[in-house]
């Protein structure tokens, strides 16, 4: 099945966001980042400081000696989450939305029924219109191509207006439109592999595609013929999603529905150790328990309450759970199903180094993405 996907990037996103808070920098060259007396760099410049060979992560010094009438603007870090989020919210079209950066995401649209250029401009209208910002959009069959061809849409856009464009390559054209196209613009290849590929010749997507297998694998060990893959606009990649948890729960229906208060009681115990090995298992906590009730006429009520600190221990979630029960239990009514849930989670406390080793993969994570960006990204990356 041919895939849609969407690589949806705003144009100098935070300047953007600056020109809605003061309209008179519209079309002037100005830049958000740190003052050059202070070593800052270029966060984000306009497309009229480009004119000027103003760039993204240049010396805040540099870009003013290009620039002398350059006008620096702190960076306002809150507000451009802010934003960020109502961007997403916008494109929200579909389960599957990766996103990348503050500013950036993918969007795979393979089961809507429309063409992917429309759902392109819809998206690209919608962002334009509803918050007054720029936006270019890549769309292939592809993670890959959807973002190599967005960032090629918008060099061809030079000029001091934002390009606000969007590239569509067809299926089947992935590997003509990649072919003349340095090297280096395809994932995976930094300033060093392009040195050991021009060592040999291949500077162009088109002659490494055609580069022996064998010569890659020389080169690049097993990354050898994945590089070849990429080379010919084959990725298979599927988009990565968030998953948020948001609450763990187990319910039961019973085969025949039960009136014994202590067989009821054995039931919830059985559910409440399952979501705390389950809770556990994800080296989570919550602080909310929940119980739901289902008489046999169908009618439901859930009833929660909060613990004094996150739990994620049976006997507590138990407790907490046949309290509830108690409270609303009429005696005699028969009951068709329970339910055990905690939500309002967190790490757990208890187990402090747990938490720590959260925080170092959370570190580790921003640091690939930092890397990443500074690789392929235009503006400085942070993680919102
Ligand atoms: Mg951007």
């Amino acid at each position: 099945m041919t895939r849609k996907v969407l690589h949806i990037d705003l144009d100098a996103f935070f300047c953007a966001v600056e020109e809605l808070h003061d309209p008179s920098l519209k079309g002037k060259p100005f830049a958000v980042g740190g003052k050059s007396d202070q070593r800052g760099v270029v966060a984000s410049c306009s497309y009229a400081a480009r004119q000027f060979g103003v760039r993204s992560a240049m010396p805040m010094g540099q870009a003013l000696r290009l620039c002398p009438e350059l006008k620096v603007i702190p960076s306002r870090h809150g507000q451009y989450s802010a934003v960020s989020k109502q961007v997403m919210a916008l494109i929200d079209v579909s389960p599957w939305v990766e996103r990348i950066s503050i500013d950036e995401a993918f969007v795979e649209v393979t089961d809507l029924p429309d063409s992917i250029e429309s759902i392109a401009r819809t998206l690209r209208d919608r962002i334009n219109q509803t918050l007054n910002l720029p936006v270019s959009i890549g769309a292939a069959t592809n993670k890959l191509v959807a973002k190599i061809a967005n960032d090629w849409g918008k060099k061809q856009k030079t000029g001091p207006n934002p390009p606000n464009t969007i590239t569509v390559i067809p299926p089947g054209e992935e590997a003509a439109f990649l072919a003349p196209l340095s090297v280096q613009s395809l994932w995976g290849i930094g300033p060093k592999s392009a040195q050991k590929l021009e060592g040999l010749g291949i500077r162009t997507i088109g002659v490494l595609a055609q580069t022996p297998k064998e010569t890659l694998e020389a080169l690049f060990g097993r990354f050898g013929p994945d590089l070849r893959l990429r080379a010919l606009g084959i990725d298979n990649r599927p988009m990565i999603v968030e998953q948020i948890v948001k609450s763990i729960s187990n319910e039961i229906t019973f085969a025949e529905d039960l009136t014994d208060e202590e067989m009821l009681l054995a039931r919830f115990r059985k559910l409440a150790e399952k979501v705390g090995q389950r809770l556990r298992k994800a080296a989570l906590a919550g602080t909310t328990v929940q119980i739901k009730l289902r008489w046999s006429d169908f009618t439901t009520i859930t009833r929660q309450k909060t613990l004094p600190s996150p739990s994620n221990l049976d006997h507590e979630i138990f407790e907490t759970a046949a309290l509830l029960f108690r409270d609303n239990y009429s005696r005699g009514r028969p009951v068709r199903l329970i339910g055990v849930g905690v939500s309002n989670l967190c790490p757990p406390v208890r187990q402090l180094s747990l938490w720590d080793d959260d925080q170092q993969k959370e570190h580790q994570l921003l640091s690939a993405v930092d890397e990443l960006r500074e690789r392929y990204g235009k503006d400085i990356i942070r993680r919102a």
